[in-house]
């Protein structure tokens, strides 16, 4: 199975022999602070070595379970054994040719199976760049070429990259955009059904949150103006925030009524991480658009804007496109993800994490009042950690809590736009046995808080 993954006989175990970070993750981080730049952070301060299946080595032999994915990037496993035979084959056949120069064939497969592979059976296309980022903008691009409109309504919460355009759809000043404007015009902000924070409570929450939408964007915008609506069926960044049921079909449908192109952003979501090949089909949403990344091509720089083919062929010849988009070694290695996710049923392994996980999170939940909510999907999971007695965020106890798990060996990531939301993303092949003990580290350091 994942046997290669890491390199030979790479142990399936947590191990922490250091205290972390070790002596050598130290001095390289010493290094590292002459070196780059500071705007780079580290979210655990351990220099990796080996990683593969469900774990990561540091260069100090301290081994974490890995409940981050490397963010939901190596859902099948660092180094898995199909993406590297066939991105080592691609890598030793030709390196780059650029596609716009002359094109090679597994670009194309690659579009063919996210032809296949995305909901609806309608003619689709795609075209295919480097980070998750640039699918968005071009996405973006490629609505208001089909549509002839320039305004672009997103939602609270969202998250969608940190160029300059993906800046200005993204809602959260601090990190991401704070001292680096002025942003892209022509981008409409309107609400997001949260469950948990819907003033009114969640029962109501689909119903009013995408009255709010639809009423914002008629009033603020004029729905003959908008190119697209973009959202993530499952916000990532933003909090691992579910859309209350009813709110996204009910947002693609004026979308649909309005002649705007609606666009499932799937780039954290997409590739089994949530039970299905696509966070979408949870709803029967049939994007008009569909852009995804991360868990495309198990840690290889690949991206793709996938979509009807009369939308996606508006633009004109030359009109899309860069230099290394769709690289052939990251198309390789999305050919051996794809078919890794195939093979082992990872959509099936995403809904069984889920089984194992959710109801020991929502116990810890009962045990422990700082968890405010338990939610996510499949391998797609988080807990919110309030002030107890209320729902006040709490990113200090939030932090604290990563940070004790790091030293006892699991990795784990913070999100939100609160900063207090611990998140979930382990490989989808990980061991039962890892998830158990990664979620023994985590009540253990509940406990001790
Ligand atoms: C990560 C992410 C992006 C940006 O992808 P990059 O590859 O980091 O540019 C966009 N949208 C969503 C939903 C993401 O999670």
């Amino acid at each position: 199975m994942t046997e290669m993954s890491g390199g030979p006989a790479l142990p399936q175990e947590r191990r922490v022999v250091t205290s972390v970070p070790g002596p050598k993750s130290q001095e390289l981080m010493a290094r590292k602070q002459a070196a780059v730049a500071d705007g780079i952070g580290t979210v655990m301060p351990v220099f990796a070595k080996r990683a593969g299946g469900g774990v990561l080595e540091d260069v100090d032999g301290n081994s974490f379970i890995d409940f981050g994915s490397g963010i939901a990037v190596t859902g099948v496993g660092n180094s898995a054994e199909a993406v590297v035979r066939r991105a080592s084959a691609q890598l030793a056949q030709f390196t780059h040719t650029c596609v716009m120069v002359t094109p090679y064939e597994p670009y194309v497969e690659v579009c063919e199976e996210l032809a296949r592979l995305t909901p609806g059976d309608h003619a689709k296309k795609s075209a295919l760049f480097n980070s998750g980022a640039e699918a968005v903008e071009n996405a973006v691009k490629v609505a208001r070429s089909y549509t002839k409109r320039q305004a672009v309504v997103v939602f609270d919460h969202g998250y969608h990259g940190r160029t300059n355009l993906t800046m200005a759809l993204t809602s959260k000043n601090m990190p991401y955009k704070h001292s680096f404007g002025p942003f892209a015009p022509e981008v409409y902000r309107v609400p997001v059904a949260y469950p948990f924070r819907w003033l009114t409570g969640p029962d109501n929450c689909a119903e009013e949150a995408a009255a709010q939408a639809i009423d914002q964007i008629n009033k603020q915008v004029g729905a003959e103006n908008v190119a697209a609506i973009l959202i993530e069926p499952l916000l990532g960044e933003g909090g691992f925030i579910e859309p209350a049921k009813g709110f996204l079909p009910r947002l693609a449908q004026f979308a649909k009524e309005n002649g705007i192109v609606f666009v499932a952003d799937e780039i954290q979501s997409g590739f089994c991480r949530t039970g299905q090949w696509f966070a979408c089909e949870d709803e029967g949403i049939v994007p008009d658009l569909i852009t995804t990344a991360k868990g495309i091509a198990g840690g290889m720089p690949l991206a793709a804007v996938t979509g009807r083919a009369e939308i996606m062929d508006a633009p004109h010849v030359g009109g899309l496109g860069g230099t290394y988009g769709g690289n052939p070694v990251a198309c390789a290695a999305a050919l051996g993800s794809i078919e890794t996710m195939r093979e082992m049923d990872l959509p099936a392994r995403a809904k069984r994490i889920e089984e194992i996980m959710k109801p020991r999170l929502r116990k810890l939940a009962e045990q422990y009042d700082v968890i405010g909510d338990v939610r996510g999907r499949g391998a797609m999971l988080a807990i919110e950690l309030v002030k107890p007695g209320g729902k006040e965020p709490d990113p200090q106890v939030t932090a604290a809590l990563a940070k004790a798990c790091h030293e006892n060996g699991l990795l784990v990531l913070t999100t939100g736009t609160y900063g207090n939301v611990m998140r979930f993303l382990p490989p989808m092949v990980i061991g039962e046995d890892l998830l158990d003990e990664g979620l023994d580290v985590l009540e253990g350091a509940l406990a001790d808080l």
